[in-house]
């Protein structure tokens, strides 16, 4: 039962939203920090950081003391690894505060679905934000590719762990997903582009002295039957590889660097694309703003359910312990 102490729900206004962030790593400085105090849309009051929080606001090192203090701080945006992000995201659902999560939405879909039903049950709103989606080729190339029919996918996902995720232990550990911390990407482009598909094997490689995948080989089917190919390495060095490559009835489309460009063989183009260091965090809170204002609620965990899927089915190979 809701407390009855606790504040209303936000209410719809047309006014900036009063937000807290949670978890000042490196997402949160790269990106939603950046944009959210750039944003008509935002007003930041507050965070909750171990590590010293923004300068210049506020910092609490407990969510539960900047939910009791900061009552202007009506959404909260939880920015820390998917492992205990549940906990704070009962904590802020329970003070009726709306929230936003990073992706993966949490640790497992089974806490996705209790904070769904939570969000509803307290009338807050509960999004579930998947960053890759809003890069700018990724709506012109499913508009494209829905006028078509798939022959063929293959996605390559490839990079080097050490220079995107140095010492970001958590990614080994349980919870942490392992290559899927950004392999989640591309499933979250390939849930929004393609036909409904589902998983037919996988391969995981753990490194022996750690939890989760470093890289991973899937296959999938679409329906009516084509074949989907996924490749995720952690240990790539050298150029860095984030492409789809959708063959079609008519043409071969390839989103490259995660879904900043397309290219397109054949006739059809996609049309001019807004680039910008910060273009999908812009695209993710202005869905926010919309979903706070209208009272509405955005979950979908179907990315996350390919990679539990791929955890269920897959078979583990044991190589090489890692080290940073
Ligand atoms: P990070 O640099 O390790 O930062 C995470 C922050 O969360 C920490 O700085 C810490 O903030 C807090 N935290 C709370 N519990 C923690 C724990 N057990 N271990 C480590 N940190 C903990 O991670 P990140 O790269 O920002 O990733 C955070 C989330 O954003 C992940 O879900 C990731 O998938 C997603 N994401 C990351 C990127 C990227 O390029 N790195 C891109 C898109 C999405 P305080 O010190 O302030 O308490």
């Amino acid at each position: 039962m809701a407390d009855p102490a606790a504040p209303p729900p936000a209410a719809a206004s047309s006014g900036p939203i009063g937000i807290g962030v949670v978890g000042i790593g490196k997402i949160a400085k790269d990106q939603h920090l950046p944009v959210i105090t750039s944003s008509p849309d935002y007003r930041l009051f507050a965070t909750t950081s171990k590590s010293g929080g923004y300068p210049g606001f506020p910092c609490y090192t407990d969510i539960g003391d900047m939910l009791a203090k900061e009552p202007d701080v009506r959404a909260v945006s939880l920015c820390t690894p998917p492992q205990g992000r549940y906990e704070l995201a009962v904590a802020a659902i329970d003070a009726g505060r709306d929230v936003f999560l990073e992706k993966p939405p949490g640790a497992t879909l089974s806490e996705v679905e209790a904070l769904r039903v939570r969000a509803e049950a307290r009338g807050v709103v509960l999004f579930a934000s998947w960053h890759s989606r809003c890069a700018p080729a990724v709506q012109p190339a499913r508009a494209w590719i829905a006028e078509r029919t798939v022959r063929r996918v293959q996605i390559d996902w490839r990079e080097d762990v050490r220079h995107w995720h140095p010492n970001q232990d958590w990614v080994f550990q349980p919870g942490g997903m392992g290559v899927f911390d950004p392999g989640i990407n591309a499933l979250s482009i390939a849930t929004r582009i393609l036909p409904p598909f589902h998983l037919t094997s996988a391969e995981l490689r753990v490194p022996a002295n750690r939890q989760t995948p470093i890289q991973a080989d899937l296959a999938f089917v679409l329906d009516g039957g084509a074949e989907v190919v996924m490749a995720l390495d952690w240990l790539q060095t050298g150029p860095q590889t984030w492409d789809v490559r959708v063959e079609t009835d008519r043409g071969v489309l390839t989103l490259h660097e995660g879904g900043q460009r397309a290219e397109v063989q054949g006739s059809d183009g996609l049309g001019p694309l807004k680039r910008g260091p910060h273009v999908e965090y812009e695209g993710l809170y202005a869905r926010f703003a919309e979903l706070v204002r209208r009272r509405i609620s955005d979950v979908d965990v179907s990315p996350l359910r390919q990679l539990a899927d791929a955890f269920t089915l897959g078979r583990r190979t044991i190589v090489d312990p890692f080290d940073w």
